[in-house]
């Protein structure tokens, strides 16, 4: 990365604010489901606690939209950082994330302890890029540490308005996500090979048209395919299509074979009477979709394909589950696919929205290279995007 790293800037007995993503899913009760989130930043608070800086936390949660809403404050999340902490640090929560009582705790607060502000998206100023709110965050820190990935793709004052106040660096967290990526895509081990699917090719559409520049093979799976079928003249019964997206895969369709990327369909599917997890199941070949039925996964002998495609990866890039994987009676492919990805010698990469549960459920996240922590901001990435939250941190020095 060509950005400055945290250990290429003095952070030793410093105020230190960190951008992280907390954006953790939470329960009815306000109880965190899952912290990967929180537990990817610990190698940056890690080091700045080693540096005897005063880490200062400041995060988003959820959509309060600018008003003060008990139900997204991080306390739950200041409670669970204790907890890996331990003894290591106090873990103090602040009422507020700007303004003169937060100054104030920052000036009495021990060196090597950690303040977490309240949620920067109280004010609306965060994600309108008001410069104000920017200075004021900027003011309670010497130095501005931007670990949070997952949001690098919005422009807000905490993403990018506040660089322009004080000295900004990159986090561990930030500068793993994007060398891997870097590693992946832009220069990996040959061949390449990428699993896309999901629900809608108008989502996905940039990142395809990307990967046909830079994969050997691309498979598609999930409802996506069926508007490849349909482009080629496939009666796909009732399963989800975007028509208004034909000529456009058609043509994806000719720059691949242009580019020479090697692009896969399924060639069977689970079908059912209906969208139901109970309703009536059947195999059949991707040109015998009965007319009323709705193809909801690929089948057996995609999955054998989708295999055999694999198997000479030395790189695998995956979004998208290959089915509506929520429902056991429709899951089959897109775990079938976790069990060949964590089973293969490639560096494998995976991210960018459901793909991670799949393997959070499988309980498989360990014999994965690498789960991105970001959704958003990693399909950004796949699409060949640049991300503001990186581009407004400081050049590295050459
Ligand atoms: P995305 O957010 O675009 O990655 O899409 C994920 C969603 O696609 C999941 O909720 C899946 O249930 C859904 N999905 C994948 N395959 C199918 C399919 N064949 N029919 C309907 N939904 C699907």
């Amino acid at each position: 990365m060509n950005k400055l790293f945290i250990k290429d800037i003095d952070v030793r007995k410093k105020r230190v604010m960190v951008r992280t993503d907390y954006n953790v899913p939470l329960d009815e009760d306000g109880n965190i489901t899952d912290d990967t989130r929180i537990r990817a930043t610990l190698p940056t608070i890690n080091h700045l606690l080693d540096e005897d800086a005063k880490v200062i936390i400041a995060s988003h949660m959820g959509r309060p939209e600018g008003k003060v809403n008990p139900k997204y404050s991080l306390k739950p999340v200041a409670r669970r950082l204790q907890g890996f902490l331990k003894e290591r640090a106090q873990v103090i929560m602040a009422d507020d994330c700007i303004g003169p009582k937060v100054k104030k705790q920052i000036e009495e607060m021990r060196y090597g302890d950690v303040l977490v502000l309240e949620n920067l998206r109280f004010y609306p100023g965060e994600e309108k890029n008001d410069p104000s709110f920017a200075k004021e965050l900027a003011s309670l820190c010497d130095v501005f540490i931007q670990d949070a990935f997952g949001n690098c793709h919005r422009k807000h004052a905490s993403m990018i308005g506040i660089d322009g106040f004080v000295p900004s660096a990159a986090g561990f967290l930030l500068k793993k996500e994007i060398d891997y990526f870097e590693k992946a895509v832009n220069n990996p081990m040959r061949p390449v090979v990428a699993l896309l699917g999901g629900a809608k090719v108008s989502d996905k559409i940039k990142i395809i048209e990307n990967l046909t520049k830079k994969m050997d093979k691309i498979l598609i799976g999930g409802a996506m395919a069926f508007t490849f079928l349909k482009a080629q003249g496939f009666g796909v019964g009732q399963s989800l299509v975007e028509d208004s997206m034909l000529d456009v895969v058609r043509n994806l369709m000719d720059i691949s074979k242009r580019n020479g990327t090697k692009l896969y369909l399924p060639v069977d599917f689970v079908v059912a009477e209906k969208f139901d997890s109970r309703a009536e199941t059947k195999v059949v070949p991707f040109q015998e979709i009965p007319e009323k039925w709705i193809a909801l996964d690929i089948g057996p002998a995609t999955t054998k394909l989708f295999t055999e495609a694999l198997q000479d990866a030395k790189t695998i890039l995956w979004n998208g589950p290959m089915g509506a994987f929520e429902f056991d009676a429709f899951s089959r492919g897109t775990y079938a696919m976790v069990d060949v990805v964590t089973g293969s010698h490639a560096s494998t990469i995976v991210g960018g929205g459901d793909t991670d549960m799949a393997f959070h459920k499988s309980g498989k996240t360990h014999e994965v290279s690498f789960i991105s922590t970001g959704g958003g901001a990693f399909l950004k990435l796949l699409e060949g995007g640049n991300l503001p939250g990186v581009a407004s941190l400081l050049d590295k020095k050459t």
